[in-house]
């Protein structure tokens, strides 16, 4: 019997593992394959939603699910956390007890490291968790005058496009209660672009014109003065601020970081096409956990679960593995209410931005709503390679 687990259960290690469930159904059906999910949370969220909430795009209700629910019969679910990977001797140690492995995938995330930024907690709001984002639901709702700035504390982050989209909707937001003339918004961002690449770096700047929306580019956030409510770059340039709309810093998985082999900022260094972790061909890491240049994004995370998913089922059955992952990830990213472009690349060429539509946002609000039958149940395995 080979033992497979997937620590973390979010957008990549739930699709890893219903992809797994179909591609070795009839080895599980033998008992000569097991598949074993291990996340502590008894639900999977749908981030995208978290930025969608607080502009009443969608219901808090509508970005999570009852793990168990998701699951494609024949995995079994440990709701544990897990403490420690030992990759040489093939386990995981979990808070109660531990479970050895033939094949590993690990699909554990990013966290955020909000000391990183001193003042961060009281000074800052955000849309990275469903608590923050509800509380930030609240604050909009009655915010009438003033600064508000929405800004990126430092790279990586999830979702690239996000803060600019919160921005775009910001706008649109206070047009449609009329509050504009009342109403500033400043974007930051620690590059002194407004997104990583150049030209879609240029049309953001160009909409923001259009919109009269300030930025501060090449703006490194060094703190956060809650009390006197300003942001502080690192060469002490200095914003005055009502609402501090800030993407928390990431970092790996604490789990990572007690398992020492992680990098610098506990990122699992992987092989950028078979998705390997170094110099271990039984374990892999996919999604926001890697070290990887590519978007830490869901679309991301999904592609790369079927890579893995494939290459594990090529072993199980006595081959080679060859499926490769090419760099492909995108976004359905909204400009506003009611308008939306998409944003795709791979390893071989440079982000596209698509003109923007309505018929981008339709989209957008559609795949809110298959997502749950559609990615996160795999039902694509096989159709899409
Ligand atoms: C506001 C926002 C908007 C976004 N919008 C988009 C978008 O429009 N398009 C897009 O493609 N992406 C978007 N993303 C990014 C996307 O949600 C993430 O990139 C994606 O969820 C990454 O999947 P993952 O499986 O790597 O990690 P996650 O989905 O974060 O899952 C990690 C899982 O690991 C578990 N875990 C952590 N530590 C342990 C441990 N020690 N033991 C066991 N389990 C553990 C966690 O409980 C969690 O379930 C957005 C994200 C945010 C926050």
């Amino acid at each position: 019997m080979k033992t497979i687990i997937i620590v973390g259960g979010g957008s990549g290690g739930i699709s890893a593992a219903n992809h797994l469930s179909y591609k070795l159904r009839e080895k599980i059906k033998a008992n000569d394959v097991k598949i074993v999910l291990i996340d502590p949370s008894r639900f999977h969220y749908y981030q995208p939603g978290f930025l969608e909430v607080p502009f009443g795009l969608m219901e808090q209700e509508e970005t999570y699910r009852e793990m168990n629910g998701l699951l494609a019969k024949g995995i079994t679910f440990l709701q544990e956390k897990a403490i420690k990977i030992d990759l040489e001797n093939r386990n995981v140690t979990t808070e109660k007890g531990q479970v050895k492995y033939d094949y590993l995938i690990i699909a554990t995330g990013a966290k955020y490291d909000y000391s990183a930024v001193p003042g961060f907690t009281d000074g800052a709001d955000h849309f990275y968790t469903l608590e923050n984002s509800k509380i930030l639901k609240t604050k909009l709702n009655k915010f009438n005058e003033g600064t508000i700035v929405v800004g990126v504390s430092s790279m990586p982050y999830k979702c690239t496009p996000a803060p600019l989209e919160a921005t775009f909707l910001l706008h649109d937001m206070f047009k449609s209660r009329k509050l504009l003339d009342k109403v500033k918004i400043i974007y930051t961002y620690p590059m002194p672009m407004a997104f990583p690449d150049k030209s879609i770096s240029d049309i953001a700047l160009k909409m923001f014109d259009q919109r009269k929306i300030e930025s501060k580019l090449d703006f490194k956030v060094k703190l956060l003065d809650a009390k006197n409510k300003e942001l502080i770059s690192s060469n002490g340039e200095k914003i005055s601020y009502d609402l501090a709309i800030m993407t928390p810093p990431h970092r790996g998985s604490e789990l990572i970081a007690n398992s020492g082999f992680g990098d610098q900022f506990d990122w699992v260094p992987v092989d950028k096409f078979s998705l390997n972790v170094t110099g271990h061909e039984d374990a892999y890491a996919i999604g926001d956990a890697t070290n990887l240049q590519v978007s830490k994004a869901g679309s991301v995370a999904d592609a790369e679960a079927i890579v893995v998913s494939n290459r594990i089922a090529q072993q199980v059955n006595g081959l080679t593995p060859y499926s490769l992952y090419d760099g492909s990830g995108g976004a359905l990213m909204v400009t506003g209410i009611g308008k939306a472009s998409m944003i795709t690349s791979n390893y071989t060429h440079a982000p596209v931005f698509m003109p923007e539509s309505y018929s981008y946002y339709w989209l957008k609000l559609i795949y809110n709503k298959v997502y749950w039958n559609m990615t996160a149940k795999a039902v694509l395995n096989g159709v899409i390679k």
